[in-house]
């Protein structure tokens, strides 16, 4: 069907997303291809040891509540936990996660609101409201998930019959994500999102000498709101517990997951005590470049770069923790705690 109808046509999965956009006139495909009757997006294949596969239709409740993926990948839960609420969970799925859409103030609003301003660059319009000189637009990527499967080093599956045969590729979950409001995902219309491959994960012990990962989440409520930062690390430590790898990655600060490289030299090839961590988080600042075009003001949400990357670091270097880990609340209370 998408083969025919090229893109005049979008796929929908649990349509918590698309269907609010194209109420909102924001998105407006003509056909629509329903996704939720396809068994094989559903499945779970494979096991931990050699890397979980997750259909890109499973439910995020399916994906919460699945034993393997809370045992061996809890950073994976956790992130598809922190999304929405329960409803919303039963209905969207870990594919249209990775696929939302970008947000902005002044795109996320009925017909009639985004009229009143002429549009914006991103639907309909010419100008970008948030920066009127800039030539690009700056939507925010707001995914609770893409910021975690990069930094663990998940893979993507797409599937195309365009053409008349069959195509697919693996790609890097980092490499599906561009820097662009509008042209924020590397995945032409026709090509379907099927499977997610989670990296293998060491069996040996609790720790081991493998991976370790988690994600903090900030957001003006503890439920519903969509992230306005989001911390995602990820380390592989050496038994005497030196950092060999690492990734950090921000979300919600930015039109794609921002990699913080300089925070990861921070911490490379030593062990993680306070004051590596403290430069760790201290790099983080520069990096975050947040607009002013979500919930809270981009000045504070810079300054909480710091603070979370230095709270998902204390977490997997198992040092105890300064402030909690999903802000809830107005965040005042972070800022007193963390001082
Ligand atoms: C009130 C509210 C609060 C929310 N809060 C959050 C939040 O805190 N964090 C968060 O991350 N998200 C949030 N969401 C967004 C959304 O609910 C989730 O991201 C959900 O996982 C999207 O999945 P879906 O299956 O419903 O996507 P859909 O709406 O079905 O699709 C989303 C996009 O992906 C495409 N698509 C879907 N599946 C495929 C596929 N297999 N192959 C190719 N293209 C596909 C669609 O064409 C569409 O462009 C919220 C939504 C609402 C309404
Ligand atoms: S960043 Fe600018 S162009 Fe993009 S949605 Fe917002 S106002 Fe529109």
């Amino acid at each position: 069907m998408i083969a025919d109808h090229g893109s005049d046509a979008m796929f929908v999965a649990g349509g918590t997303d698309l269907y609010p956009n194209m109420k909102r006139r924001q998105q407006t495909p003509k056909i629509v291809i329903g996704l939720a009757h396809l068994d094989k997006l559903r499945r779970v294949q494979g096991k931990p040891q050699t890397g979980l596969v997750l259909g890109a239709g499973l439910t995020l409740s399916e994906v919460v509540e699945d034993r393997r993926v809370v045992k061996k990948y809890p950073a994976v839960a956790q992130a598809a936990e922190l999304i929405s609420t329960p409803l919303l969970r039963n209905m969207g799925t870990i594919g249209g996660n990775l696929l939302l859409d970008t947000r902005c103030n002044y795109y996320d609003q009925n017909y009639e609101w985004r009229k009143a301003i002429h549009f914006c660059m991103k639907k309909d319009g010419e100008i970008c409201w948030v920066a009127p000189s800039s030539p690009r637009c700056w939507a925010v990527q707001s995914s609770d998930c893409a910021p975690l499967m990069v930094a663990i080093g998940a893979k993507v599956k797409l599937v195309s019959s365009s053409g008349g045969h069959l195509s697919e590729r693996l790609i890097p979950a980092a490499e599906l994500y561009n820097d662009d409001g509008i042209q924020h995902l590397n995945k032409r219309p026709d090509e379907l999102l099927t499977e997610i491959h989670l990296p293998a994960v060491d069996t040996n012990g609790s720790n081991g000498n493998g991976w370790r990962a988690t994600y903090w989440k900030l957001r003006r409520r503890g439920s519903f709101d969509f992230p306005v930062l989001g911390v995602a690390a990820w380390l592989r430590l050496a038994g005497d517990g030196t950092v060999e790898a690492a990734r950090i990655i921000l979300g919600g600060v930015g039109s794609h997951p921002i990699e913080a490289r300089v925070s990861e030299q921070a911490i490379l090839g030593k062990k993680l005590d306070e004051e590596t961590i403290e430069q760790a988080a201290a790099a983080a600042y520069p990096t975050a470049k947040p607009l002013d075009n979500t919930d809270f003001a981009m000045s504070w949400r810079k300054d909480m770069a710091r603070y979370y990357v230095s709270g998902t670091l204390r977490e997997l270097a198992g040092l105890p923790p300064r402030f909690p880990k999903t802000g809830g609340g107005n965040g005042a209370g972070l800022r007193v705690l963390s001082d």
